[in-house]
């Protein structure tokens, strides 16, 4: 059988300010299968977005180490790291996903040139199309309305054709429309075989979702159907 492709493996993380200790992370595991879509929900200052860092590589757990499509992405000097993330993974924030001086069509290359992709997969027509944005290439993202902005921002996180898509909130400032399209699309990747996992309080997000995990205080409470 091949590697799930996340396998997170008893995650912790502490942060330190002054004499205070948070422990953001306590020990947390999570898999999933390539398709699969997963919600993790939980209050403000559950670890959500703590636990989407240390899966994405962008931050480093105290303890426990995350695989990548069966690559180890922990435990590894930065360069290392970004090398994998930038080559597997596919990360879309709230906001903030496209290069403000860069049309939407360089966004998507420069992504790709980052991973070092060949220019084989450089077909932005088609990835714009994937998106709903046929001829909006040459656009700067000021130019874009919001929902356009949030379409784009997917094509850009997914311009390396990553066998993993984190997200945080990127639904949270959509509106009802713009926010069932985008999970139309994320259901649609996963579907091509992105695992495909979004923190969110958005109970559409829940609902669409394959699965549900829940945390609470840096662990994971309860798991189940979305
Ligand atoms: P969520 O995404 O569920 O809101 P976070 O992962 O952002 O939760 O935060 C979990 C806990 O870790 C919170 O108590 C938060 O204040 C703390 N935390 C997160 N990042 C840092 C940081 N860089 N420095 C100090 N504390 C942090």
């Amino acid at each position: 059988m091949s590697a799930p492709a996340i396998r997170a493996e008893r995650l912790f993380r502490f942060f330190h300010s002054g004499d205070d200790e948070v422990l953001a992370l306590r020990g947390v595991s999570l898999r999933l299968a390539a398709g699969e879509w997963l919600a993790l929900t939980g209050p403000s200052g559950s670890g959500k977005s703590t636990l989407l860092a240390c899966i994405a590589g962008l931050d480093e757990p105290d303890g426990g180490n995350v695989w990548i499509a069966g690559r180890r992405i922990t435990r590894r000097p930065e360069p290392a790291r970004a090398r994998l993330r930038a080559r597997h993974v596919g990360v879309l924030y709230q906001a903030g996903n496209l290069l403000e001086h860069l049309t939407v069509a360089q966004n998507i290359r420069f992504v790709r040139r980052v991973a070092r992709l060949q220019r084989g997969g450089d077909d932005v027509d088609t990835r714009l199309a994937a998106v709903g944005l046929d001829g909006r290439g040459g656009a700067l993202p000021r130019e874009l309305s919001g929902g356009q902005v949030a379409r784009a921002g997917l094509a850009v996180a997914l311009a390396n054709d990553p066998a993993v898509l984190v997200a945080d909130e990127p639904t949270g400032e959509l509106d009802e429309l713009t926010e069932r399209a985008i999970l139309g699309l994320l259901a649609a990747r996963a579907a091509a075989g992105t695992a495909v996992l979004v923190a969110s309080h958005s109970r559409a997000v829940a609902r669409a979702a394959h699965r549900v995990v829940h945390l609470h205080d840096g662990r994971v409470l309860e798991t189940g159907e979305g």
